[in-house]
């Protein structure tokens, strides 16, 4: 892919033409923003250009003998670098890798991809650079003479996954870069950076992409068009997580389970609201996020609806007549307490806390908002212990 091809993204791909046509590169880059925007292949874009015999206004020329063994994957001196858990072999890492050299936009990584044969294999394992894979991956083949190409370049998929050790070990390589080497670092979440990396790095923002862009992009994946509306709307600006569900029949059902959560949360007994939490845990970390998401989606749309709002902006436009009646049925219903709890709940299970628990929590937090009590959100403390 070229630059020129980076999908919504056209502040971007600009400066970063313009930076390879001044000739001046810097050695490090964080391309930061929300995930599934485009940073992965933004960054496989630049790597590919910075290495092309013939660049043609600061892109790929997409011909040379370079270029062609960049979008292959198989350039000696492009190194990416993907974090993973620690009993992941080296196969399936290079599987992955290539799947982002295929299609930089489609999941790869183990958190939007949990298993690569289709089993829903989802688990709850840290996933993290160690000292080991930095000195292995990062610091051996950045230390090398270059083989063939202009630059070494080092693109570092979710950067923030180093931890203290790990990030160590690259500050070293940061602090002392050899000649012509590049590092492309990536994050969603800039705020796990260490400061002394950050201050290394020139920073490159990126956007949330907007609906219509990821809808045309999924209608060009061969989308039908009125699925492609929907869930460009459900992605939240990440395309990655349209293409995934795309592909993934059941999202469907996994919505219409955690609209049966919000159900069950008011109407429900104790036992019907344990059961459909095993439901909801069951896909790990990153499905529970995922969930919490498609929640905090039918909560805004509730918003919209409860204030009478633009139904245009309705999210889950197959669903307005079922969710107008929840919020005429609702009329004292806290959304905005709703809404923050479980933009809590998402960031407790960010951390390594016992997922089923945070659910039950925000289960009750839940029903107490939408009968109008002034409960407010449950503090964090409780949930963490
Ligand atoms: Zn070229």
């Amino acid at each position: 892919m070229a630059l020129e091809s980076i999908i919504g993204q056209e502040r971007v791909s600009k400066s970063l033409k313009r930076t390879l046509s001044s000739g001046r590169i810097a050695h490090a880059y964080l391309f930061h923003g929300p995930e599934g925007s485009g940073k992965a292949a933004a960054a496989l874009a630049f790597a590919r250009a910075l290495q092309c015999e013939h660049p043609v206004d600061g892109d790929t020329c997409g011909r040379c003998a370079s270029c062609s063994k960049a979008a292959r994957g198989m350039h000696p001196d492009i190194h990416v670098l993907m974090p993973v858990t620690k009993d992941t072999d080296e196969e399936e890492r290079g599987r992955r890798i290539q799947l982002l050299y295929e299609d930089p936009y489609q999941p790869a990584d183990m958190q939007s991809l949990p298993s690569l044969d289709g089993s829903s294999g989802a688990s709850n394992k840290q996933i993290i650079y160690s000292r080991g894979q930095v000195q292995k991956w990062l610091q051996r083949p950045m230390s090398f003479h270059r083989v063939e190409g202009q630059y070494r370049v080092a693109v570092i998929l979710a950067a923030d996954k180093m931890r203290e050790e790990g990030a160590n070990a690259f500050l070293k390589l940061l602090e002392e870069p050899g000649k012509r080497s590049v590092f492309l670092l990536l994050t969603h979440r800039i705020d796990h950076l260490l400061p002394t990396i950050l201050s290394r790095c020139q920073q490159i923002r990126f956007d949330a992409l907007e609906s219509p862009v990821i809808e045309r992009a999924l209608m060009d994946r061969g989308a039908e068009p009125a699925m492609a509306a929907m869930l460009a709307r459900m992605s939240g600006g990440s395309l990655r997580r349209a293409i995934a569900m795309v592909s993934d029949e059941d999202v469907m059902a996994v919505r219409d389970a955690v609209l049966q959560f919000l159900r069950q949360s008011y109407v429900g007994k104790g036992d019907s609201v344990v059961s459909l939490v095993d439901r909801l845990a069951r896909p790990g970390r990153e499905g529970v996020k995922f969930q919490l998401d498609l929640l905090l989606g039918i909560l805004r749309d509730l918003l919209i609806l409860q204030q009478a709002g633009n139904t245009d902006l309705v999210v889950n436009i197959d669903q307005i007549d079922t969710l107008s009646k929840f919020a005429s049925n609702l009329p004292h219903a806290r959304l905005d307490v709703m809404i923050e709890s479980v933009e809590q709940t998402m960031m407790v299970v960010e951390r390594n806390i016992n997922v089923r628990l945070a659910l039950v929590t925000l289960s009750r937090s839940l029903a107490a908002a939408m009968r109008g009590e002034q409960a407010g959100v449950i503090p964090l403390e409780l949930v963490t212990g």
